[in-house]
C-alpha cells in the first residue's frame, strides 16, 4: 500500500509532452529499486523537478500532488483502522480459557479436572506445581485443557445438606441437589472437619466437591429429648395397652439373651392407635421412662433415654426433598444415640400423614417416596439395638400396610377411650391425695365419673344418623378422654381457688367444683371440633364412615334449654 508503482520501462511518454524539454525518462535516470522505494508523492516531486521552471504542466502537477497527498492520508487512516479491527477480530476469535474444579492428582504430572460437568485428565503447566493445588480449588485451563493457573476456591455455589458421612472423605447428599441423591468429596478445607448429617455445606460450581460448612440448616425442633417422671401408674384406664407395650418392648429388651436363644422375632416398634386425647403420647413417653427404670434395676446400667417426638405434618410441610432427609436424619440420630449407649425412641405422632396408604396422583407423591424410605430405615435397625420406633395415629386404617409388615412396626396397640371405670381411675390420678380435697379422692373420682358417664338428657352430646335411617344419641361418656378428664380437674381447681379467694378460706376442692367443671368443660371446651361437619366428628368415633350419613353435636340446644353455661 502506498508504494509507488514502478512504471513500465517501455511505456510511451505521455501525450503532448515534448521529448526535447523532458530530459531522460525517470526509469533511465533512477534505478528500478530506488524507484520502488519512492512514494507516489515523491515520484511526482521528481517528475516536477525534471520540468523546466514555469512549465505549463507544473500547475497540473501541483493539483495532482494535492489529490495524491489527500488520498495517501486517507489510505493511512484506513490502514490504521483496519489494523485495529484485525486485532479486535483476533481477540474475538480466540477461545476463552476455561475454569474447572481440581479434583486430584492422577499421575505425578497430571490433574483430574472437572470442567462444565465433564471430567478431564489434564497436563499441568510446569510453572504451576501440582503440590500447591487444593482439591476443590478452581483452575484455569487453556485451549488444550492444560492447567495453567490455580484460582483459589469459589466463593459461591449451591448449598445443600449432608445426608450421610461416608468413608474415604465422601459425603452423601439428599436428592434436593440434582434430583437424586449424590455423593461428593470433601475439599482440602474440609479434610479434617467433623461433619454430621444435617449440616449445610456449599459445593463448587461443578457440584463435585463440598467446600465449606455453612451451618446446621433447618431442623425439626426436637427439644424433647428427656421425658419427665411417668410411671405406668400415672396412666389410667389403659391397662390392656400398657400390658401390650410391656410385652412388646420391655420383655425383649430385658431378656435379650432369651429372645436370641429362641430366635424369637423382636419388634422394632409399635403403633398406638385410637382417638385423640386418650394417652397415646403419654404411653409413648411412659414407655421410655419405664424401660429405662426396668433396665437399670435389672442390670444396674443406666441408659439415659433419647426421646424424639415429632408430628407427621411437621415433616410433610417441608420443601421438596427435605422431608425425606429429615426422616433419614431422625433415624440416623437415633442409631447414633443408641450406639452411644442411650435408649433411643422415635415417636411419630399423626403418623398417617406421612406414612399413609400410597395413592396415585401428585398430591400423594411425597408419600410414595416417604413410605419406602421409612421401610428401608426400619429394615436398617438391628433388632434389640436400643432403638424403638413408636407411631401414633387416630386413623390406623390409613397407614400403609408396608409399614406394618413383620420386622417393621408389626404390633398394633389399641388405645381406647376410657369407660366409666377407666375414667374413675384417671380422675383418681389427677385428684391425688396431696391436693386439698374436701372428700377422699376415690369418692370424688367416683362422683364425677358417674356424672360424666350418666345416660341422662343433659349428657346427650352427639346425634348420629345411619344410612339405614336409624338415629342414635351419643353421650358425653362415649367421647370421654384422659385429656378431657385432666381438663375437668384443672377447671375444678380453678373454681376452688376462686372460692377460697372470695371467702378468704383455706379452700378445698369439692364434689360441686368437679361437677360444675364437668358441665363447663363440655359447654366451653376446645378439645372437640368447633364445626358441625360430619367428617370432623367421625374422626373422634369408631363409626364406619360408610354407614353414617350425619354426625353432629346436639349439645348447644340442650345447653340453652337446660340453662347450663
Ligand atoms: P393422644 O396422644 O392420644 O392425643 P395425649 O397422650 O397427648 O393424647 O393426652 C393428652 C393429655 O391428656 C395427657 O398429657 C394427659 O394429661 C391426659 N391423658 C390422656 N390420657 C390419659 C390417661 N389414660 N391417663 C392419664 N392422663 C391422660
Amino acid at each position: 500500500m502506498g508504494e509507488a508503482k514502478k512504471p513500465q520501462s517501455n511505456q510511451p511518454h505521455a501525450q503532448g509532452a515534448s521529448p526535447a524539454a523532458e530530459g531522460p525518462a525517470l526509469t533511465e535516470a533512477i534505478s528500478g529499486d530506488d524507484l520502488d522505494r519512492l512514494s507516489a508523492l515523491q515520484l511526482l516531486d521528481v517528475i516536477a523537478s525534471k520540468l523546466p521552471p514555469r512549465h505549463s504542466s507544473l500547475l497540473d502537477l501541483a493539483y495532482l500532488r494535492d489529490r495524491v497527498a489527500a488520498m495517501e492520508e486517507m489510505n493511512d487512516q484506513a490502514r490504521t483502522a483496519l489494523e485495529r479491527y484485525e486485532v479486535a477480530l483476533e481477540k474475538l476469535r480466540s477461545p476463552a480459557f476455561r475454569v474447572g474444579t481440581f479434583l486430584g492428582v492422577v499421575e505425578p504430572d497430571r490433574a483430574h479436572v472437572c470442567i462444565g460437568g465433564s471430567d478431564y485428565v489434564s497436563k499441568v503447566d510446569p510453572k504451576v506445581p501440582l503440590s500447591v493445588l487444593h482439591v476443590g480449588e478452581r483452575v484455569l485451563c487453556n485451549e488444550a485443557f492444560v492447567v495453567v493457573q490455580g484460582l483459589g476456591f469459589d466463593t459461591n455455589g449451591p448449598v445443600v445438606q449432608i445426608d450421610q458421612v461416608l468413608p474415604d472423605n465422601r459425603l452423601r447428599l439428599g436428592s434436593e441437589t440434582s434430583g437424586s441423591p449424590t455423593v461428593v468429596i470433601r475439599s482440602s478445607l474440609l479434610g479434617k472437619e467433623k461433619l454430621k448429617p444435617g449440616l449445610e455445606v456449599r459445593l463448587d460450581l461443578n457440584q463435585r466437591v463440598a467446600l465449606e460448612v455453612l451451618g446446621t440448616g433447618r431442623r425439626i425442633d426436637r427439644a424433647l429429648e428427656r421425658v419427665s417422671e411417668l410411671p405406668w401408674s400415672s396412666i389410667g384406664g389403659q391397662n390392656e395397652a400398657v400390658q401390650a407395650i410391656r410385652d412388646t418392648i420391655e420383655l425383649p429388651l430385658l431378656h435379650k439373651d432369651l429372645f436370641k436363644r429362641f430366635d424369637h422375632s423382636v419388634p422394632k416398634g409399635f403403633l398406638l392407635h385410637g382417638p385423640p386425647g386418650c394417652g397415646k403420647t403419654l404411653l409413648g413417653k411412659a414407655t421410655a421412662f419405664n424401660l429405662r427404670q426396668q433396665i437399670r434395676s435389672a442390670t444396674g446400667i443406666d441408659h439415659t433415654e433419647f426421646f424424639v417426638h415429632i408430628k407427621g405434618p411437621e415433616i410433610l410441610n417441608m420443601w421438596v426433598g427435605e422431608s425425606e432427609r429429615q426422616v433419614r436424619d431422625l433415624f440416623a440420630q437415633c442409631r447414633e444415640r443408641a450406639a452411644e449407649g442411650q435408649l433411643a425412641f422415635l415417636f411419630i405422632d399423626e403418623a398417617e400423614s406421612i406414612l399413609g396408604v400410597r395413592r396415585g396422583g401428585r398430591a400423594h407423591s411425597i408419600l410414595s417416596t416417604l413410605v419406602p424410605m421409612f421401610c428401608t430405615e426400619m429394615d436398617g435397625i438391628e433388632p434389640l439395638a436400643n432403638v424403638v420406633v413408636i407411631l401414633a395415629s387416630n386413623r390406623a386404617d390409613l397407614i400403609d400396610p408396608a409399614i406394618l409388615r413383620p420386622g417393621r412396626i408389626d404390633r398394633k396397640i389399641r388405645v381406647r377411650r376410657p369407660d366409666a371405670d377407666g375414667a374413675r381411675s384417671i380422675y383418681e390420678i389427677y385428684l391425688h391425695d396431696e391436693l386439698p380435697l374436701a372428700e377422699p379422692a376415690a369418692d370424688l373420682a367416683n362422683a364425677v365419673a358417674t356424672a360424666h358417664f350418666a345416660r341422662v338428657p343433659e349428657n346427650e352430646f352427639l346425634e348420629a344418623t345411619y344410612r339405614s335411617g336409624r338415629r342414635d344419641v351419643l353421650y358425653r361418656g362415649d367421647l370421654a378422654s384422659g385429656a378431657i378428664i385432666a381438663a375437668v380437674v384443672e377447671r375444678a381447681k380453678g373454681l376452688a381457688i376462686k372460692r377460697a379467694i372470695a371467702d378468704s378460706s383455706a379452700g378445698h376442692l369439692t364434689r360441686d367444683d368437679l361437677l360444675a367443671a364437668l358441665r363447663l368443660e363440655h359447654a366451653e371446651n376446645d378439645l372437640f371440633p368447633s364445626t358441625d361437619l360430619t367428617e370432623d366428628w367421625l374422626k373422634l368415633t369408631d363409626f364406619d364412615p360408610e354407614n353414617v350419613v350425619k354426625l353432629g353435636p346436639i349439645r348447644p340446644r340442650r345447653v340453652e334449654r337446660s340453662g347450663v353455661v
